[in-house]
């Protein structure tokens, strides 16, 4: 007797194979779907691995999927010649590692999601379940014995060596069907699926079926009879009609004799959609394709379908898929985008090399009629052909987008799915830059509801509006309030609300757009335009705040680098303003955030601060009188890291000492209540109106406007 040893399934697993089992789920069928998909990976994976190694599929084999219905013992079973699992990859593989997707999978299940999306999380194989209470798996991996794997749920498997090992190589699904799950047996159902799943497969899927026929039996007795008559010649008439007789007798028994024969049927014998004429094409045929190719439940957004003759020759077909994926942006995970074929042979699938990594959402196939049949991964890497197909799959992409901004609906669906990707590709692919910021959306402070792309932003710039202004931060309430939109927003200058941390980055590469530079309103270096008269009368009053300045200097000393007058703020006192090449405030936040950030780069990018005063806010104006009465008054002191903290605040910094600050706002609350502690003497309410009676502040600033 082998020895059977017992395994439990790791809890996750666990949990989701009971859901499985207990769902009340009708659409079972795609169960099916899920095990040719993974028969089907598994081919691939040994046709890729005897690119490099032939002997690898020495064992007189085919490349196929065959399903056996054996209907006398309620067993369906789902038989490939692909790679085999070994013993540790069973034990891996199926039940005692648990990937992020079986977590996800459950999650998802929870807020709604149908169990038929399963293979999209990279568990496909327990939907084995949903019509079977026991499964067998049988495989034989080139490297490894025969195992048989065999679980009834209920939290454990077994694994045995196979004293009877036949498969050679590959895998045996054995699947033990429910009761009521008995038609996955009849012929009929299984060719429906597969003709709905898994028309596009690309190995043949064969089904054995049972046929009835009659079969013209030779009858043993006549021959015999033959050469007695053959020997008896005398007696040949007498016996010409008893043989006559004879023979009526046995061509009745004859229709009767009715053989079962096995036979086997190749299901999806449709040559490679890729191959065949685009107006040809439904696109039914087109969203079944992309599914048996992604594993997707939805159709697709936009396929593109295109071959590219001369020098060099291909076709291809590119997809975008509705969402993006739950791990879009789970690095380690490698994700099947385009599979790559030589002439019609399947070579592998997530071939780096085909599409660059920002167009990883873009699934699809390439089939090569230049490319060696034995190409490896490695050569794969420095292979020219393989560069001229990769610039024009991204060529291909570009075109595809365009088509899906079309329709702004559709659109809209895919920016919220791959925005982010959109923005790498700014960030990472200069050649497309320019295409990639045609597909950019942002809220702005003119665009309501609605995104706006950068060019309807031009055709709003006024005429003498020359750069394209933006503001970063954490959320658009902050931004589209923040202090720095104010002047803009007076002047009639729309500014473009970026949220997105990554926009942070594609900014910085993009610099400019149509001829425009984009500008970021919360650096250094703000041009407004301004006649020469307003300029002349802003310099004239900003003399006047020189101590004023100096003096707010001096007291924050290295917090800010220097202290001016302002032209782009209305409503509030003071802002601070970064480097123009430095990081903005958001920035900040972003890389205080990332935990892994390097510290001595924080010292040197970290936000260099310039404080930039309003001069005909009542507070500094308030100030600037104090300052002048006497250039030391503690109060002023207090006061200015007051302002300097609460626009750092306001600025979307956040503060180095945040106890100081709320110490220095108790005791204004303490003044507010009339309360005066130890320390209130420090300030003086009678002298600052604007600061302890908002009503005094309003006052003064209605004079303002008179
Ligand atoms: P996925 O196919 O997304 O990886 P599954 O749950 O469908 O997830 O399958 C889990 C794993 O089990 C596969 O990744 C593969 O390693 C292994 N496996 C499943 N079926 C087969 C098969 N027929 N041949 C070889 N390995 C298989
Ligand atoms: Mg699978």
């Amino acid at each position: 007797m082998a020895e059977v040893e017992q395994f439990a399934f790791q809890a996750e697993i666990s949990q989701l194979m009971s859901i499985i089992i207990n769902t009340f789920y009708s659409n079972k069928e795609i169960f099916l779907r899920e095990l040719i998909s993974n028969a089907s990976d598994a081919l691939d994976k040994i046709r890729y691995e005897s690119l490099t190694d032939p002997s690898k599929l020495d064992t007189g084999r085919d490349l196929y999927i065959r399903i056996v219905p054996d209907k006398e013992n309620k067993v369906l079973s789902l038989r490939d010649t692909g790679i085999g699992m070994t013993k540790a990859d069973l034990v891996n593989n199926l039940g005692t590692i648990a990937r992020s997707g079986t977590k996800a999978f459950m999650e998802a299940l929870q807020s709604g999601a149908d169990i038929s999306m399963i293979g999209q999380f990279g568990v496909g194989f327990y939907s084995a379940y949903l019509v079977a209470d026991r499964v067998q798996v049988i495989t034989k991996h080139n490297d490894d014995e025969q195992y048989i794997w065999e679980s009834a749920a209920g939290g454990s498997f077994t694994i045995t060596r196979d004293p009877n090992p036949t498969l050679e190589r590959g895998t045996e699904i054995r699947l033990f069907l429910k009761e009521d799950q008995q038609e996955y047996l009849e012929e009929r159902k299984i060719k429906e699926i597969v003709k709905k799943h898994s028309e596009f497969i690309g190995y043949p899927i064969q089904l054995v079926v049972e046929k009835e026929v009659e079969k013209e039996v030779e009858d043993e007795d006549e021959g015999e009879e033959k050469e007695v008559k053959e020997g008896e010649e005398d007696e040949q008439k007498a016996k010409i009609e008893e043989v006559e007789d004879e023979e009526e007798k046995k061509e009745k028994k004859k229709k009767k004799i009715k053989e079962k024969t096995k036979e086997t049927e190749e299901l999806n014998k449709t040559k490679p959609i890729w191959t065949r004429n685009p107006d040809d094409i439904t696109n039914e045929e087109y969203a079944s394709f992309y599914k048996s190719l992604t594993n997707d439940w939805e159709d697709h957004l936009a396929v593109k379908h295109f071959s590219v003759e001369g020098q060099l020759e291909f076709r291809a077909i590119l997809f975008v898929p509705r969402r993006a994926p739950f791990d879009l942006f789970e690095t380690k995970k490698k994700r099947n985008n385009i599979k790559l074929y030589v002439r019609r042979v399947f070579i592998m699938d997530d071939c780096e090399d085909l599409i660059p990594e920002y167009l990883n959402f873009v699934k699809g196939i390439v089939d090569s009629e230049d490319l060696p049949l034995n190409i490896s991964r490695e050569m794969l890497q420095q292979n020219k052909i393989l560069k001229v197909i990769r610039k024009n799959i991204v060529k291909k992409c570009m075109e595809l987008f365009s088509e899906i901004a079309e329709d702004k609906d559709n659109f809209n669906k895919f920016y919220e799915a791959f925005a982010k990707n959109i923005k790498l590709g700014i960030h990472e692919d200069s050649t497309n830059r320019a295409k990639l910021a045609e597909f950019l959306r942002y809220y702005s402070t003119k665009s309501g509801d609605e995104v706006t792309s950068l060019k309807d932003y031009v055709t709003r710039m006024p005429e003498k509006q020359k750069d394209i202004y933006y503001i970063t931060g954490e959320n658009r309430q902050a931004v589209e309030n923040s202090p720095f939109v104010e002047v803009l927003k007076k002047r009639g200058y729309e500014v473009l609300l970026m949220t997105d941390p990554i926009d942070e980055y594609s900014v910085s590469q993009l610099k400019e757009y149509d001829g425009k530079k984009l500008v970021c309103i919360t650096k250094e270096g703000l041009e407004l335009d301004e006649d020469e008269e307003e300029k002349k009368k802003r310099e004239e009053e900003a003399k006047q705040f020189d101590d004023l300045c100096k003096q707010i200097k001096e007291i924050l000393g290295e917090k800010v680098e220097k202290v001016l007058v302002s032209n782009r703020i209305s409503e509030s006192p003071c802002v601070l303003v970064t480097g123009q090449y430095g990081w903005s405030a958001n920035f900040e936040r972003i890389m205080k955030a990332q935990a892994l950030r390097d510290s001595s780069m924080a010292s040197y990018m970290a936000s260099k601060k310039i404080m930039e005063i309003n001069p005909h806010h009542p507070i500094i104006k308030s100030l600037k009188s104090k300052v002048e009465a006497d250039k030391n008054d503690k109060t002023v002191k207090d006061l200015t890291w007051l302002l300097f903290e609460t626009s750092l605040l306001q600025s979307g910094f956040t503060l180095d000492e945040p106890s100081s600050f709320a110490g220095r706002i108790f005791k204004m609350i303490k003044l507010g209540l009339d309360i005066g502690g130890d320390e209130t003497e420090e300030m003086d309410t009678e002298e600052l109106p604007a600061l302890a009676d908002p009503t005094a502040a309003e006052a003064s600033q209605m004079e303002e406007v008179d």
